[in-house]
């Protein structure tokens, strides 16, 4: 969808990333570092401060205690991280059970090592768990589950309900689970965003996966991290170091110190709140519907009242016709599910905000 968006000069809402500058400040601090001469390989599991950061922040926002030289692993985004540890568990044969809509790499990742995905299907407009049907998916072959809180795309953020049940389930089953938590300082409304660190249960048999590209407003700079017991942590190295071996170090260097002010993370939620609030405000003002959005940076819109096209002819004929680029949920569904829902990225600065909603209030 960005590549049709430039094609035809569109606002891309499509693909999640920010358009608006990176802090001067951060930038700063890579080319210090840079200059400093932290430019050759960092260690295989990443720079000692920034792992030390990471547990500084763990321990300040869920009150939880990870070790970062048995723990805490830097990778090249969230990307490789959920497929490393795909890699370290799945082989061929094992079942993994997804929820969809699901972020995209998650079935492709699970295949190419020879697994089979199982999904269980989230519908709008609150893309409620039916956890019957998730202890019905569990058999002797499942070997991981997948969880996305705050999800993309659904924006949803799991019930205390939910993670209690999650906890009865895998407490009788012998299952791993990886924690894609990349969102987790994009929660709205006063919510409080629930780790899976916070749950021991959980927790010793999680990878936590996180990216600094939401985390910091740098999605082309593809540096994330994982947090894993150190058992599951090494295992989760063994291959790390002959897939990407280590990660940019300057950046690694540089986030490291940013990190040691809060604000970053704390101010998060409602620098991004106010973005979605004002998307919308615009939409409730149009033919769209609107989803409620609880976290990420991203927006479900129906258009029911606009047209009854599938919903990827509808977002192409959005993009062409009308002038603004987004993603057809149907796309987060391995099988065919149509909700007439498009998903609208608000990580956009002002003035793309208000051409959109212009534009989208004259579809
Ligand atoms: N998981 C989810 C749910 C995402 O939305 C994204 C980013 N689109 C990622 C993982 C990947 O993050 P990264 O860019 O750090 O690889
Ligand atoms: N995660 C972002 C999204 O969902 C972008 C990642 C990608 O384009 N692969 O749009």
């Amino acid at each position: 969808m960005s590549a049709l968006a430039t094609q035809h000069g569109a606002v891309n809402l499509s693909q999640g990333f920010p358009n608006y500058p990176v802090s001067a400040a951060l930038i700063a601090l890579v080319d210090k570092y840079m200059e400093k001469g932290w430019n050759q390989y960092a260690p295989m599991p990443g720079c000692m401060p920034l792992r030390e950061q990471i547990a500084q922040k763990v321990s300040d926002v869920y009150a939880v205690a990870v070790h970062p030289e048995s723990e805490v692993t830097i990778t090249a985004g969230a990307t490789q991280a959920l497929f490393t540890a795909m890699a370290t568990v799945v082989q061929p044969g094992d079942e993994v059970i997804i929820f969809e809509p699901a972020y995209d790499s998650y079935r492709p990742s699970v295949e190419v090592f020879g697994g089979k995905v199982v999904p269980v299907r989230l519908l709008a407009p609150d893309f409620a768990v039916d956890w019957q049907e998730v202890r019905a998916a569990i058999t002797k072959k499942t070997k991981l589950i997948i969880v996305n809180n705050p999800g993309n795309p659904s924006t949803k953020i799991w019930t205390d309900s939910d993670w209690k049940q999650l906890q009865q389930i895998l407490q009788d089953n012998a299952v791993f689970l990886l924690s894609d938590e990349v969102y987790e300082h994009i929660v709205f409304d006063g919510q409080k965003h629930k780790s899976v660190l916070s749950y021991p249960a959980l927790r010793e048999r999680s990878w936590v996966v996180a990216s600094f590209g939401k985390l910091l407003h740098t999605t082309g700079w593809k540096l994330g991290y994982v947090i894993a017991p150190p058992l599951l942590t090494q295992e989760f190295r063994k291959v790390h170091q002959f897939n990407v071996f280590s990660v940019n170090t300057p950046m690694q260097m540089a986030i490291a110190e940013y990190l040691k002010d809060s604000s970053c993370y704390l101010d998060l939620p409602a620098f991004m709140q106010e973005k979605r609030d004002f998307l919308v405000k615009g939409l409730l003002r149009s033919r769209f519907s609107v989803v409620p959005s609880e976290g990420t940076y991203f927006l479900l819109a129906g258009y029911q009242q606009i047209s009854g096209q599938p919903e990827r002819e509808f977002a192409q004929d959005l993009t062409i016709n009308h002038g603004v680029a987004t993603v057809p949920v149907a796309a987060f569904y391995s099988t065919p599910c149509e909700q007439k829902l498009v998903r609208i990225c608000f990580a956009k600065d002002g003035d793309t905000l208000s051409r959109a909603v212009e534009l989208l209030q004259k579809v």
